[in-house]
This record gives structure tokens, C-alpha cells and sequence, in this order.
């Protein structure tokens, strides 16, 4: 079944206005009609079973019938990756939300190059990444700051796995021993940490130098690496297999 992002709140009878886009793509794209049902989520109220009931000139009109999830996020990972080349850093958002973490902290380095964001561009992907995995939350997506100002006021108990490409701990072996904790992951610029940020995040207590291998990741490919392994070793990856969502009519019975 179809699944869109609006931003408004949902609750059983509320009116819900797609946009005009998102109005065009399910009456020409998908060829919906009066009286067909999609899935709608705003990243706050769970997912909703929303029926198609009006087809205006300015977009289509549903009506939330029934909450079909309750509103639920993924475990408390967080990504931090310096702002790298456009290309690189829209591919790690979309990967990162399909990955599951919770939030996006784009962060400025000694070696950061760019300069320009397109927040709305990166909020867009988040969203469209959302819809398609099935999540019901949406991750958010920090303006860069400076990574010694993110270290300056550390979240009291969230690690860090610092993804070193000098060296560090094989990351599977790092992992093994992590808890429950809340942690986050941080990928450097295309042209890696300085030596002096490496001291800095080295020494800090909270904080897990990772090796992902012996061969340079470009930053989007290490942010995935790093994502994936965090999420077999201690993320939803065990918990929660997709099989055990499935339903019987998504098994094809
Ligand atoms: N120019 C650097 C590479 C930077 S790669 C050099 O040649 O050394 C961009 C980021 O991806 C790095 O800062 C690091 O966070 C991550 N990364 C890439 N390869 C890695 C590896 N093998 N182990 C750990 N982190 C890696």
C-alpha cells in the first residue's frame, strides 16, 4: 500500500491535504480514486489508514480513519558526518534513515570543503527515504555545527564510535562489548581528521576509535559500513527481524 509523509497531525476523522505533488502522484501516478485507502504518517502520530474523499482542483482531500501503528522510533543512534560533496552527503541521509537512526547531525571539521547545505533538500530525502522503508518517524537533520563545539557540550552517556581511517579497533570487536546505551557515529570529510581532532576525540571517555577495514571509504560508503554494523551488533537488527512485522497478507496467504 501506498505510504506518504504530511506534516500535519493525525488523529481519527481529521481532514489530511496532501500537497498538490503528492495529490498528482496518487490520482495520475497511482490512479487512486474516491474511496481508496493509503498509509499516511507525520512522524509523530503513528501511522494512519487515511481514505480518499474529495478530488479538488487544488489537491485531493483524505480522512484518517484508523491508527494502524502507534508512533514508535528505532533504537537512539545518531549519525554525524561532516559535510562532504553534495552527491556523498544527500546518498548518506537516504541511507542513514533507512538504516534507522534517529537523528542526522551534519558537523564542520578542520578539513570540512563545503560549505552550503540545502537543508530542505536533505529534509526531503529523509522523507521520501521514510515513506519507503515503512518507518514512522522521521529523522532530523541538524544544521552543521563545529564538531569542537558538539564535543564541548556532549550529551552526558551517549558514545561515540569514531570511525578512524588511521586505525583503530576492529569495529565488530568494539562493538561487542557495547550496551544498551545510546550512541552515535562520526564519519569525517573526503579529506579525513585532522591529527589534532583525532587527539581530541581519541582522549575523550565516551568515545570508541573504529577501524572500518584497511582500504579508504569515500565518507557516504563509511557511513553506511558503520551503520550496518552498529546495527547487527547492538541495534533492532536481532530484536526486531522484519518477519516478525510481516503480516500474513504481506506473506502473499
Ligand atoms: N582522505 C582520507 C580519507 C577520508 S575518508 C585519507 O585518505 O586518509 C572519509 C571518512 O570516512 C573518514 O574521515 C572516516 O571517518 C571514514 N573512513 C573511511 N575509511 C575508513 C576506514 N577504513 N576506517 C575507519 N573510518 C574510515
Amino acid at each position: 500500500m501506498i505510504r506518504l509523509f504530511v506534516p500535519t497531525p493525525l488523529a481519527a476523522d481529521a481532514a489530511v491535504l496532501p500537497t498538490l505533488d503528492q495529490s498528482r502522484y496518487l490520482s495520475q501516478v497511482m490512479r487512486l480514486k474516491i474511496g481508496d485507502d493509503l498509509l499516511v504518517f507525520n512522524g509523530r502520530d503513528g501511522e494512519w489508514r487515511c481514505v480518499i474523499t474529495e478530488v479538488l482542483k487544488k489537491g485531493l482531500v483524505l480522512k484518517a480513519e484508523a491508527q494502524v501503528r502507534p508512533p514508535a522510533t528505532g533504537p537512539d543512534l545518531e549519525l554525524l558526518i561532516s559535510v562532504v560533496k553534495k552527491s556523498a552527503l544527500e546518498f548518506a541521509v537516504e541511507k542513514a534513515t533507512e538504516l534507522g537512526v534517529r537523528r542526522i547531525r551534519l558537523v564542520v571539521t578542520h578539513r570540512t570543503q563545503v560549505q552550503h547545505v540545502r537543508m530542505d533538500r536533505l529534509d526531503a530525502i529523509a522523507i521520501e527515504a521514510a515513506e519507503q522503508t515503512g518507518r514512522v518517524d522521521v529523522p532530523m537533520i541538524d544544521e552543521p555545527v563545529k564538531l569542537g563545539e558538539l564535543l564541548d557540550r556532549w550529551e552526558a552517556g551517549r558514545r561515540l564510535m569514531f570511525c578512524d581511517e588511521t586505525g583503530g579497533a576492529p569495529a565488530t570487536a568494539a562493538l561487542q562489548t557495547a550496551g544498551e546505551d545510546p550512541w552515535a557515529v562520526l564519519i569525517g570529510p573526503e579529506g579525513g581528521f585532522s591529527p589534532e581532532e583525532r587527539e581530541r576525540l581519541r582522549a575523550l571517555p565516551f568515545t570508541t576509535a573504529v577501524s572500518l577495514g584497511p582500504r579508504i571509504l569515500r565518507a557516504d560508503t563509511a557511513a553506511i559500513a558503520a551503520l550496518t554494523l552498529w546495527q547487527a551488533a547492538v541495534g533492532d537488527w536481532e530484536r526486531q527481524p522484519r518477519a516478525s512485522l510481516s503480516t500474513p497478507q504481506q506473506n502473499g496467504a
